[in-house]
Formats: C-alpha cells, sequence, structure tokens
C-alpha cells in the first residue's frame, strides 16, 4: 500500500509539473511582452488627469427642467445627478473639477437673464472660457416623439472636439451598454461657445419607458458617470 501511495504522489507531482509547464509558460511570456516604459507610466502616475481643469455642465435646471419624460425624473434631475457622481472621479484622479450648477438653480438664475435660456448658456460657457479649462463635457437626456427610439450619442460643434466625443462615446457605450447612435457635429450654443475642446452627451431617451426609468435610477447614473469618466481618461492618455 505504502508503494502504491508513493507511485501515486509521484505520478501527481508529474501530472502538476506538466501542466505548469504548459500553462504557466505563455503566462509569463505575455507579462514580458507588456513594453516596460508603459508599465512603468500606468504604475507611477497614478493620477491620469493631474492637473487637468475640467468643466462638467448638467444641462438645463432651475426654471428649465430640460425634457421631462415618461419616467418619474426630469433630465436636469438626471444629468445633476450623473455629474455629482463624476466629479469625484475626475478629482481622485487628480483633476480640478469646475461644475458650471451645482444645485437645481441655473448659473444665470437671479439675475436679469432669469428664465432666458440663452442667458443660461451664456453664463455656462462664460464660467468655461473664464476658467481655463482644457475640456467642457455637457450631460444631456435626448427626447424623440418616437418613444421606440433609445440610445447614446455624443456631439461636437470644432474639429478639437472630435476626438474627445469620441472616446467618450466608445467608453461610455461599454460601460452602459446602451445603443451607440454616433457621434455627431451638433451646432449647439454651449459647443459652438465654448473655446476649448466640448462635448455633448446624451445618455438616453428620456422619452423611451426603458432608458428613462434607468436614467432615474442611482446605480445607472453612476453607470454612466463612470463610462464619461472612462472616455476622459482614454482621451487624455492617446493626447
Ligand atoms: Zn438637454
Amino acid at each position: 500500500m505504502k508503494l502504491q501511495a508513493n507511485i501515486f504522489t509521484t505520478i501527481l507531482m508529474l501530472v502538476f509539473f506538466f501542466f505548469s509547464g504548459l500553462f504557466g509558460q505563455p503566462h509569463n511570456q505575455e507579462y514580458l511582452d507588456i513594453p516596460i516604459s508603459s508599465a512603468r507610466t500606468s504604475s507611477e502616475s497614478g493620477q491620469p488627469l493631474a492637473g487637468k481643469i475640467i468643466v462638467i455642465d448638467p444641462g438645463h435646471g432651475g426654471s428649465d427642467p430640460g425634457t421631462v419624460g415618461v419616467g418619474r425624473t426630469t433630465e436636469a434631475d438626471n444629468v445633476l445627478a450623473i455629474a455629482w457622481d463624476l466629479k469625484p472621479m475626475l478629482e481622485e484622479a487628480g483633476a480640478t473639477v469646475i461644475m458650471t450648477r451645482q444645485t437645481n438653480v441655473s448659473p444665470a438664475e437671479g439675475t436679469t437673464y432669469q428664465r432666458q435660456i440663452n442667458g443660461q448658456l451664456a453664463a455656462r460657457t462664460s464660467i468655461a472660457n473664464r476658467s481655463g479649462a482644457d475640456i467642457f463635457v455637457s450631460i444631456h437626456n435626448d427626447w424623440n416623439d418616437n418613444r421606440s427610439i433609445s440610445g447614446t450619442s455624443s456631439y461636437y460643434f470644432s474639429s478639437q472636439g472630435i476626438a474627445l466625443a469620441e472616446s467618450i462615446q466608445r467608453a461610455l457605450i461599454k460601460q452602459i451598454g446602451s445603443k451607440d447612435l454616433g457621434v455627431h457635429r451638433g451646432n449647439f450654443y454651449v459647443l459652438r461657445n465654448t473655446t476649448m475642446p466640448s462635448v455633448l452627451v446624451e445618455v438616453g431617451f428620456i422619452s423611451n419607458k426603458r432608458e428613462a426609468d434607468l436614467l432615474a435610477q442611482s446605480w445607472y447614473r453612476s453607470e454612466t458617470a463612470k463610462g464619461i469618466y472612462a472616455g476622459i481618461v482614454d482621451y487624455f492618455s492617446t493626447k
């Protein structure tokens, strides 16, 4: 019996070495294939957005609720919640974050511009332009009379915003799994009147029951923020 047990142990060890040799080698190979310079960069610079100034513009607010969907919440509320999730992620990565509004009050509310949408938009772009921001990201929810339409789209106006729009769109789709409606040139006031690379993200359709329900939930807003964050990090890492 003792001899049999020893033979069994020996066979077990041989099998172990065979498989560790078989599978261990390619793993080591893969590890060694990682360029040393990039491995060093990602571990040393724990703050991929260090020194960047980022303006987040949660669309609408105050007397302007934005689109009011089939769900429980307004566009203004949804995008403000996403912005509040996004802000600490960007700050953790080293960025200075400026929000064009922090509450459900639009920037120009209470001034002579009150209730004038253009005045609110001018206040948003002037906040961005005065801040010396590297990028401007405006967050919105979409609307269509055809309630079956759903998905995510990102807009730029000047060509300097294309790469940022593409990065955010790609990362956001990957994170929230929404339908990819693409990156487009859009003649939006906040894009036209900002001097830095600027993007307007339409996260989803508040006119679509399923997306309106998702956008009303904190976990989905948080996933949205993660997607936008990843897109911003990608953008600066490839610049
Ligand atoms: Zn909007």
